[in-house]
C-alpha cells in the first residue's frame, strides 16, 4: 500500500476537503505514478454538483487529466523505469477482450472502460479514486509516455480536452485544407483550435460574442464567426466539413448543423444530453450527427508524440491545489483562459 494524500467530496455538493487515504499494493503489472499537476474539467464540476448522497461509504476523488513521474513499477512492467515524465487521462482499464478492445478502440470497450474516477477496479472491486491526489496506481497500459520538453502544467489538459477534441479531428481525417468549425472557445475548443490548425486545415471558430474573436485568431483560427448575428451565421451556411461542438450546455444544433457542407459532420463533444435535430436540417447536403468520447491507447499516445512534435500545450492558469475551490467556482462561472491545471506539489 502506498499512503497517499488527495481532495475528496464533501457532503456538502461542490465542496472538496483534503484527506489521507491509500492506494493499492503494486499489482505485476502496475505502475505508480508520483503526481506533479492536475486538470480541472467540467466532469469533475457535475461529479462535485450531483447528490451528496452516499459519499460518506465511497469518496469521491475527482481529477483525470494528470501528469507526473513513475515513481515505482511492479515486476511485469516492461515499457517504463522509474523517473519517466508519464501522463494518464480518464480511462484506466478496459476488458481487453471485446470486439472494440481487440481492434483498439479501448474508450468504447463493450464492457465499459474503467473510469479514472467513479469506477470500479475490475480485479479487485474497489472504487477508483482521482488525480487531485498525490500519486495513483495504474497498468502499464494505461500510461502514457509524456514529451519531456513541454511544461507538465499544460500537458496535463491535454488528457482529458485534448484527447477529446483529437480523436475526431484523427477519426474524420482533418487535414491540408480540411474546413473545420469549433463550437466554444473553453477548454475544449481552445485545443480543437490549435489541434486543428496544426493539421493544416482551415479553422472557423463559432463564439456567441465577439469579445472572443483576437483571442481565437491569436490561437490560429482563419475565420470568427459571431452565433447570435444571424446575417454572420447564415453566411457561414453550407462551408464547412467537420464541426466540433464543445459548448458545455445545452443548445440548439440546427444553426450548426447548416454551416456543414455535403456530407459533412457535426461531432458533439461538450454537451451529452437529448437533442432534437430537425430531419431536414439533415437531409438537405446529406449532413451527418455524431459524437465521440475520449479515445484509444494509441491514439492517446499519438496526440501526446503530436503535441512534442509541434510545441503544442493547452493554455492553462495554474493553481496550488489547496485553492481547488477557487478553480471550481471560477470554472462554474466561465471565469479560465482556458484550462485549471492543479500544481500538486503542496500535498507534501
Ligand atoms: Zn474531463
Ligand atoms: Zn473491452
Amino acid at each position: 500500500m502506498t499512503l497517499a494524500t488527495g481532495y475528496r467530496a464533501t457532503t456538502t455538493p461542490g465542496q472538496v476537503e483534503r484527506f489521507d487515504f491509500e492506494r493499492r499494493a503494486l499489482r505485476p503489472d502496475d505502475v505508480e505514478v508520483r503526481i506533479t499537476h492536475c486538470g480541472v474539467c467540467h466532469t469533475d464540476l457535475h461529479a462535485l454538483g450531483g447528490s451528496a448522497e452516499g459519499r460518506g461509504d465511497v469518496p469521491l476523488v475527482p481529477g483525470h487529466e494528470f501528469v507526473g513521474e513513475v515513481a515505482a513499477i511492479g515486476p511485469d512492467v516492461t515499457r517504463f523505469v522509474v523517473g519517466d515524465p508519464v501522463a494518464v487521462g480518464n480511462i484506466v482499464d478496459s476488458c481487453g477482450e471485446c470486439r472494440m478492445c481487440l481492434a483498439g478502440h479501448e474508450n468504447m470497450c463493450v464492457d465499459f472502460p474503467t473510469l479514472t474516477y467513479g469506477g470500479r477496479d475490475r480485479i479487485d472491486g474497489t472504487p477508483t479514486l482521482g488525480g487531485w491526489s498525490s500519486s495513483y496506481v495504474v497498468r502499464e497500459s494505461f500510461v502514457y509516455h509524456r514529451p519531456a520538453g513541454l511544461d507538465p502544467a499544460a500537458v496535463a489538459p491535454l488528457m482529458c480536452a485534448g484527447i477529446t477534441v483529437w480523436e475526431p479531428l484523427r477519426s474524420w481525417n482533418v487535414g491540408a485544407g480540411t474546413r473545420v468549425g469549433v463550437v466554444g472557445l473553453g477548454g475544449l475548443g481552445h485545443l480543437a483550435v490549435k489541434l486543428a490548425v496544426a493539421l493544416g486545415a482551415e479553422v472557423t471558430v463559432f463564439t456567441r460574442t465577439a469579445d472572443k474573436a483576437d483571442d481565437a485568431r491569436a490561437l490560429g483560427a482563419h475565420r470568427v464567426v459571431v452565433s447570435k448575428d444571424e446575417a454572420d451565421m447564415a453566411a457561414a451556411g453550407d462551408s464547412l466539413d467537420l464541426v466540433l461542438d464543445c459548448a458545455p450546455a445545452q443548445h440548439d444544433l440546427g444553426p450548426y448543423l447548416r454551416t456543414l457542407d455535403l456530407d459533412g459532420t457535426l461531432v458533439t463533444l461538450g454537451y451529452l444530453g437529448a437533442a432534437s435535430v430537425d430531419a431536414m436540417d439533415l437531409l438537405r447536403a446529406r449532413r451527418r450527427l455524431a459524437s465521440t468520447g475520449s479515445g484509444s491507447l494509441a491514439r492517446t499516445q499519438e496526440l501526446l508524440d503530436f503535441c512534442g512534435e509541434h510545441g503544442i500545450v493547452a493554455a492553462v492558469e495554474v493553481l496550488p491545489s489547496a485553492q481547488v475551490g477557487t478553480a471550481l467556482a471560477r470554472l462554474a462561472a466561465g471565469d479560465v483562459r482556458y484550462r485549471f491545471t492543479l500544481d500538486m506539489g503542496d500535498l507534501g
